[in-house]
């Protein structure tokens, strides 16, 4: 799946959404969620980010990396 980073905290312009063709992507209190159960790995969102905050999951920066986790336990607590 696809993962969205630090870069969207506070920011979430939401170009992404438009562009997702399975709607998955969620928008949480202060960053929006790619609910990895849903994301097709189409790509689509990656490139409209304005802030790059998006990313394949093998491709997250190290720093970044527990987003992935993040997400994962975002869209099971919901
Ligand atoms: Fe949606 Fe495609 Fe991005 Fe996954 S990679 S979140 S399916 S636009």
């Amino acid at each position: 799946a696809y993962v969205i980073a630090e870069p969207c905290v506070d920011v979430k312009d939401k170009a992404c959404v438009d562009e997702c063709p399975v709607d998955c992507i969620y928008e949480g209190d202060r960053s929006l969620y790619i609910n990895p159960n849903e994301c097709v790995d189409c790509g689509a969102c990656e490139p409209v980010c304005p802030v790059e905050a998006i990313f394949y999951e093998d491709d997250v920066p190290e720093e970044w990396a527990w987003y992935t986790d993040a997400a994962v336990e975002y869209f099971n607590d919901i």
